[in-house]
């Protein structure tokens, strides 16, 4: 059992002011509740015989029987920790302080022969110090015992190397999103347990946070160990995880930094480890990187790009772009509304390229207000029955008061909220439920339009379709993309329309790009396009253009054939590609 004594000094941290080593009457015990380290103080009274395995019951008889063995079982079930009182057949009291080891269950007595009420205070204080070193659900070390380990355990003078591994669950969230949080709970004792049965003598685990995780490795040979161990981490998660009998897959992506070599310091080792995390779930995630200075050079370039979409809003550098979406005989009904960045150097770059970053620097939620402005704004100025769409990302729509900043916009700004759409994703929906009702609600009565975007692509509850008051269902270009030779994609595009229709609720397919699929979708019931076909998004002084030459076509017409919008939507393509 090498694995649970290279925990004793995370349970009892060495010179810790209630419990030394060579004080403390202490015991590990393992699953079997076979003893497999112990203190000095315990050897000296129960005086082992080394040949024999030691049991529980031996040097604690009461704790094989209820009430006491219940508690004990609560302590490995439960991973918290438990104290109770017992006697001696003298009669003397002691208290027991039982917490939840790796492994096993490790026992200290305390003050058996001190006055009741120091021992009541010191297991109280014990406690109390366990439960600020661990993490409750995963009984796991947490981050404030892994701080002090990762200080404690870095390479001094020539001794030795060490090797710090982040670990970071990939596709957590959908779990706890879409099963619950009961289940994602279990998912991440079974990940805590998982990590813990790859851990050997010299290797402990942390919970971080969330979905973090930590392992601190003691061994010379760096980086060879460390890679063994991370790839057998990742080998790991590639196995489902069973919640309720229902298969989960969480993979695991991990960062691997060595001290001396990559830092000394635990901040400076901690930065390394992030960066090739960073690298690792760039690179497809479900693997391992170790750190190498090139990734900085990477990190770098986003450090810069962070800092200048930091002041982008106040420098003015977002413009929007429009695309049309039309009905069945082919009038445009709106546009909708798609965030750009032009970087000054860097040239206009893509949503998808800085969207996430905004939203993780907590940007996300001005720069949505801008663009609701700024679109309300330009529809201004079309004809009054054409709409605008605008993209909501879940940090808007979650910021409190977002529903009232909706509506006073509408009202600065003059726009009617009948023409206005928003478009949602589900991921938005997964965030918090219950409020998300609500705050959909309040748009619904203010007559806004509602459209959940890029059905399909995450995980589709059809509860959503039941309780959230959609106007609009927008397919995936996605299943769009290969429509007419992919009968999957056809069958599933075909049960959508009719789910949406069965709701009362309109469809729209995006990312619509040949006649023929245009064909297709009108043929199957479709309500709306919108696509390249059409054309891509434009810039918006060519609204009008765009506005005014369909205008004199028969309703029916073939907008593929429209080649003064197709030449100008190109030219937008080109500009839209840049950076
Ligand atoms: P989305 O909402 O799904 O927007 C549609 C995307 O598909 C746009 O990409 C559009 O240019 C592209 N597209 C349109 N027609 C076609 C087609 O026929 N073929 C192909 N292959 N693509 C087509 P874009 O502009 O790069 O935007 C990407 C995503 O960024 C958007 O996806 C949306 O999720 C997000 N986004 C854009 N603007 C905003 C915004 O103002 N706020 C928020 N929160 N998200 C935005
Ligand atoms: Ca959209
Ligand atoms: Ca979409």
């Amino acid at each position: 059992m090498p694995e649970i004594r290279a925990n004793w000094p995370k349970l009892v941290p060495q010179g810790s002011e209630f419990f030394s080593r060579a004080e403390a009457v202490f015991s590990l015990w393992d699953t079997g509740f076979v003893l497999v380290d112990w203190s000095e103080k315990l050897m000296k009274r129960q005086d082992f015989d080394s040949q024999t395995a030691v049991r529980l019951s031996d040097v604690y008889p009461a704790l094989a029987h209820p009430p006491s063995a219940d508690l004990v079982r609560l302590v490995i079930d439960t991973h918290k920790p438990q104290t109770i009182r017992l006697s001696t057949s003298t009669g003397e009291r002691y208290d027991l302080l039982l917490l939840p080891a790796s492994g096993g269950l490790a026992v200290i007595e305390i003050s058996a022969d001190g006055p009741s009420e120091t021992s009541a205070q010191e297991a109280e204080r014990a406690l109390l110090r366990h439960q600020a070193t661990h993490d409750v659900l995963t009984g796991l070390p947490n981050r404030r015992q892994f701080s002090d380990e990762l200080a404690r355990l870095l390479p001094t003078g020539n001794r030795g190397a060490m090797a710090l591994m982040q670990i970071d669950l990939d596709d957590f969230k959908p779990v706890n999103d879409t099963l619950g949080h009961g289940a994602g709970d279990i998912v991440l004792k079974l990940a805590a347990n998982r990590i813990k049965s790859v851990l050997g003598t010299y290797e402990t685990a942390f919970r971080l946070a969330g979905d973090e995780f930590a392992v601190l490795q003691v061994y010379h040979e760096q980086p060879g160990e460390a890679e063994r161990l991370a790839d057998a981490l990742v080998a790991e998660f590639k196995k489902p995880f069973f919640v309720d009998g229902i298969a989960v897959f969480v993979g695991a992506s991990i960062g691997v930094a060595i001290a001396p070599r990559d830092g000394n310091e635990g901040e400076q080792l901690m930065k390394a480890a992030d960066v090739a995390l960073y690298a690792a779930k760039k690179e497809g995630r479900r693997c391992a990187r170790t750190f190498h200075p090139s990734m900085l050079h990477v990190l770098e370039q986003r450090e810069l790009l962070r800092r200048s979409l930091r002041v982008a809003l106040a420098h003015g550098e977002f413009f929007l772009e429009y695309q049309p979406i039309v009905d069945r005989s082919r009038s445009v009904t709106g546009f909708e509304a798609l965030l750009r960045w032009r970087h000054p150097i860097l040239g206009v770059i893509p949503p998808i390229a800085f969207i996430p970053m905004a939203e993780a620097d907590g940007l996300m939620s001005d720069i949505g207000q801008w663009v609701l402005e700024e679109a309300c704004r330009a529809a201004l100025s079309w004809p009054d029955h054409y709409t605008v769409a605008v993209n909501l990302s879940p940090a808007e729509f979650l910021t409190a008061g977002f529903t009232d900043r909706v509506s006073q916009t509408l009202d600065i700004v003059g726009f009617p909220a009948e023409r206005l759409e928003l478009e949602i994703t589900e991921t938005v929906l997964l965030e918090r439920t219950i409020n998300n009702l609500d705050t959909l609600n309040t748009l619904n009565v203010l007559g806004i339009q509602i459209s959940l975007d890029d059905f399909g692509t995450e995980y589709s509850s059809l509860s959503y379709l039941k309780n959230f008051p959609f106007d609009n269902i927008k397919i995936d270009k996605y299943f769009i993309n290969d429509l007419l030779d992919d009968a999957k994609s056809q069958t599933i595009v075909r049960s959508v329309i009719s789910l949406s229709h069965g709701l009362g609720m309109c469809v729209t397919a995006e990312g619509v790009e040949t006649a023929e699929q245009a064909a297709w979708l009108l043929s199957e019931g479709c309500d709306r396009l919108q696509g390249y076909f059409l054309s891509p998004p434009m810039h918006v002084d060519r609204i009008g253009q765009f506005a005014g030459h369909r205008k004199g076509r028969g309703a029916i017409g073939n907008a593929a054939s429209n080649n003064a919008a197709a030449d100008g939507a190109r030219m937008a393509v080109g500009q839209g590609g840049a950076g």
